[in-house]
């Protein structure tokens, strides 16, 4: 199982000091939450988080605040592998700027339906909760900064 999952009430990671796994309710995910065991305050996720249940996801969109970036992946597929190698180099690096999520495209194809695209696998990042930007196909971790930098951009006035 993977370190943070999204489940149908928050996100269930490890707390980085004492190990303890902690579920962050959706709609408290923009303010401070602390560890059930050891009291301290829960860094942000350094991790993608893999979706467990659907609604979990679209809460997650509904809540979040601030960017989205999601990975469908497919199992068994070398590039779906090898992209969610390069999302894990990323998310340890950009904790607290974006949260990353992986979909197994295969497991949720409705969710994939809302894309009306055949994830090859496919990033999808959402902005604002309701605009969405998408990438196909394996991308090396410099790669996908450079594109999330690129649409994360303020437009010139
Ligand atoms: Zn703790």
């Amino acid at each position: 199982m993977a370190d943070f999952i999204l489940d149908d009430q928050g996100v269930v990671g490890p707390c980085r000091l004492c190990g303890q796994r902690n579920r962050v309710a959706y709609e408290r995910m923009s303010g401070e939450a602390t560890c059930g065991k050891c009291r301290k305050p829960l860094p942000p996720p350094d991790a993608p988080m893999a979706v467990e249940a659907k609604f979990g996801y679209l809460r997650l969109l509904a809540n979040a605040g601030g960017p989205v970036l999601a990975a469908y992946l497919k199992p068994q597929d070398d590039p779906s592998d090898r992209l969610l190698a390069e999302l894990k180099a990323l998310a340890a690096i950009d904790a607290g700027k974006i949260l990353i999520v992986t979909v197994d495209a295969a497991r949720f194809a409705d969710l994939v339906k809302m894309y009306e695209a055949d994830p090859q696998p496919m990033l999808v990042l959402h902005i604002g909760g309701h605009e969405t930007k998408l990438r196909q196909g394996y991308l090396p971790s410099a790669e996908v900064r450079r594109w999330l930098v690129a649409c994360l951009a303020p437009p010139a006035s």
